[in-house]
């Protein structure tokens, strides 16, 4: 059954975690292009420069670089089976550009929506720290380590807090959302290619549902 999926939800709505158990329960490889875009960063060019501050500001960067980034990692061979896209696509332009893409590659898209309430939202946000050696991510309110700020498999590790999950990048964040990316919701909805879970409550009765959904 070679599928993209697609998990569509606002920022802090769960999908990295999610797509993170996918990738180790299931075996479908998870391709976040926020990962990707956070170690461009890094990099010293003057692309790795303008992701930066596109991101520091809780912006999209644009859809063609997005979308090359994509087309690069979904050509490796772990995704000759399919995948799941975490955060990807976020405008119309690219859920086009992806239709295109699954056309070439000869996979079915099966969106699922991780529905998470707005005023949860913003204090998962502010409140997500992650281990910057195994990536697991934690919520000082909602899923604390069980020390203080280091993370529990990597107890030498102090934990990072995103730059853009400060309040006003989260801010954009959840705007930039609403305006560009939940239109898909009606899009996919539409070609009878939607699901939703409810993104509230604990991670593996939303794994269950997605599980259910993603074999089904
Ligand atoms: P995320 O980890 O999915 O919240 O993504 C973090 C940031 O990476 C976003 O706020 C954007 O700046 C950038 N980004 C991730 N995915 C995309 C995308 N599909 N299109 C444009 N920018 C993206």
């Amino acid at each position: 059954m070679a599928k993209i999926i697609v998990l569509i939800g606002a920022p802090g709505a769960g999908k990295g975690t999610q797509a993170r158990l996918l990738q180790e329960r299931l075996g479908i490889p998870q391709i976040s292009t926020g990962d990707i875009f956070r170690e461009m960063r890094a990099l010293d060019t003057p692309l790795a420069k303008e992701v930066q501050a596109i991101m520091a500001a809780g912006k999209l960067i644009s859809d063609d670089i997005t979308y090359k980034i994509v087309q690069d990692r979904t050509s490796r061979e772990d995704c000759r089976n399919g995948y799941i896209l975490d955060g990807y696509p976020r405008t119309a332009v690219q859920a086009a550009q992806l239709e295109e893409l699954a056309k070439e590659q000869g996979f079915d898209i099966q969106a699922i929506e991780v529905d998470v309430p707005r005023d949860e939202l913003m204090k998962r946000l502010t409140g997500r720290r992650s281990c910057s050696v195994c990536g697991e991510i934690y919520n000082i309110y909602s899923k604390p380590p069980k020390s203080d700020n280091v993370c529990d498999f990597h107890p030498e590790t102090q934990l990072t807090h995103r730059a853009d999950d400060n309040e006003e990048s989260a801010a954009t964040r959840l705007t930039t959302y609403d305006e560009e990316t939940k239109p898909l919701l009606d899009y996919y909805q539409r070609s009878g290619r939607l699901s939703k879970v409810d993104g509230t409550g604990e991670s593996e009765q939303i794994y269950a549902q997605l599980a259910k959904l993603v074999t089904g």
